[in-house]
C-alpha cells in the first residue's frame, strides 16, 4: 500500500520504553507504590459519579478541577496567587507540552532546550513542524546560563524549555538562573515563552525551590507540572500548568474541545482531594534516592546532584550489556543520557536491594 507519509516522519519507530512484566520496574520513573485503599474507593466512588452522566460532554474548562490543581500547587508550592484561571490542565503533561508548541512554536520558529535531556521535546517539536535545537550542558549537567542567554539572543526561539529537576541527569535550577533565561526570553523580538518542565518537583530536596514562586513576576513564564510522578497517578494521565491568564488563553484555542473527560476529571479530582496519603511515600522515595546515590558513589560511579527520583550513573562500559543482564535478573532500567551512562528510577527498599544486588553480579 502507498501511504502518503510526511517525509519526515518516515521511517520512524513510536517513543516509548518497555513495559516488560519484571519484577523492579525502574525505568520510566514511577511512584512504586499503589494508590492505598481508602483513595482507590474515593476515585471509585467519584467515577461511578461521573459515568451517571456519561451521556453528557464534560465541563470543556475543567473549572472544579482547575481549582482544586490551583489550590494543591498553592500549598505544595507555598504560594497563594494561583487560581483557576491560571492553570491549564490535559492528558498528561505530554499532552500539555503539544498545546504549548501548537500555541507558541509552528513552522519558521525555534524551541530550544538544553541537553541531554526529556527525549520527548524533540517529538512536540516535530509534530508541530517547529525547529527543534539543543545547546550542551556542562560536565556536570548544570546550564551555563552566560552561553543560554547568548543562545537565546542570537537564535530567538519561541520556546524556551528546561526542566527542573532535569531528565535523565535530576539536575535542579535555582531561583536566579531561571530568572536569568527568563529575562533572555524577555528581550526576544516578538517574545518568547520560558517553559520549567517540573514533573518531578515533589521529589526536590529541601532548600530547593519551584519556579512558581516567582511567577506573578515573569508573564511569559510557564510551570508545568503533572500528577504521574510523586502523585503516583500515571495511569490517570493528567497534566497540567501554572501560568499567566493571558497564555492560558492561547491555550484554550487549540486543545481539542472536551480534551479531557469526565472520568479523567472526575479521577483526578478525587486523587487531589487525597494528595496527603497519595504521596505518603515521598519522603521515603527521597530518602531511598539518597541512600541509592550514596551506595553508586561508593561503587565508583559518577552521579550527578539528583533532585528527582531516579539517578542517572555512568560510566558504564557496556550498557546494553548490563540493561540486559539487570533485566535477566528481574531488573528494567533505562540505558538513556550520554554514552556510558544508565538511569535507575527510585523503587521501594526491597526493588532497590534487588537493582543493588543484580548490578555487583553483572558488573563483577
Ligand atoms: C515523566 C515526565 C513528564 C510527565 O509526563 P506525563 O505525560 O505527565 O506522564 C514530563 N516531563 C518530564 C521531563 C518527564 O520526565
Amino acid at each position: 500500500m502507498v501511504l502518503p507519509i510526511r517525509p519526515d516522519l518516515k521511517g520512524l519507530t513510536p517513543y516509548g520504553a518497555p513495559q516488560d512484566d519484571v519484577t523492579a520496574r525502574l525505568n520510566v520513573n514511577e511512584n512504586p507504590y499503589a494508590p492505598p485503599p481508602s483513595v482507590v474507593d474515593a476515585i471509585t466512588r467519584a467515577v461511578h459519579q461521573a459515568a451517571e452522566e456519561l451521556n453528557r460532554y464534560p465541563d470543556r474548562d475543567f473549572t472544579a478541577l482547575r481549582q482544586d490543581l490551583a489550590k494543591y500547587l498553592a500549598t505544595e508550592s507555598n504560594v497563594d496567587f494561583l487560581e483557576a484561571h491560571n492553570i491549564w490542565a490535559a492528558n498528561g503533561s505530554n499532552e500539555v507540552m503539544l498545546h504549548l508548541h501548537q500555541a507558541f512554536g509552528g513552522p519558521g520558529r525555534t524551541a530550544l532546550s538544553f541537553a541531554p535531556t526529556y527525549s520527548m521535546y524533540p517529538e512536540y517539536a516535530r509534530d508541530t513542524l517547529t525547529d527543534y535545537v539543543t545547546m550542551p550542558r556542562r560536565e556536570d549537567f548544570s546550564i551555563d546560563i552566560d552561553a543560554a542567554v547568548a543562545e537565546i539572543e542570537s537564535r530567538n526561539p519561541t520556546l524556551v524549555i528546561v526542566a527542573s529537576p532535569n531528565n535523565p541527569t535530576g539536575t535542579a535550577l535555582s531561583l536566579d538562573e531561571v530568572r536569568a533565561l527568563a529575562a533572555a526570553c524577555g528581550k526576544v523580538p516578538g517574545g518568547s515563552v520560558l517553559v520549567v518542565d517540573e514533573a518531578y518537583a515533589e521529589f526536590r530536596r529541601r532548600g530547593v525551590p519551584s519556579a512558581a514562586t516567582i511567577l506573578p513576576s515573569i508573564p511569559h513564564m510557564v510551570v508545568s507540572r503533572t500528577m504521574s510522578k510523586a502523585f503516583a497517578l500515571a495511569g490517570g494521565r493528567l497534566g497540567y500548568l501554572a501560568a499567566h491568564r493571558e497564555v492560558i488563553d492561547v491555550l484554550k484555542v487549540v486543545r481539542l474541545p472536551y480534551h479531557l473527560s469526565a472520568v479523567t476529571q472526575a479521577t483526578a479530582r478525587a486523587a487531589l482531594a487525597h494528595h496527603r496519603a497519595l504521596q505518603a511515600q515521598v519522603d521515603e522515595i527521597r530518602a531511598e534516592r539518597d541512600d541509592t546515590v550514596d551506595w553508586l558513589r561508593a561503587q565508583g560511579y559518577t552521579v550527578p546532584e539528583t533532585d528527582a527520583n531516579f539517578a542517572l550513573f555512568g560510566p558504564v562500559k557496556d550498557r546494553e550489556a548490563v540493561f540486559r543482564g539487570l533485566l535477566a535478573r528481574g531488573v528494567l532500567i533505562r540505558v538513556t543520557g550520554p554514552e556510558g551512562y544508565m538511569r535507575v528510577s527510585i523503587g521501594t527498599a526491597r526493588e532497590m536491594a534487588m537493582f543493588r544486588n543484580a548490578l555487583l553480579e553483572v558488573t563483577s
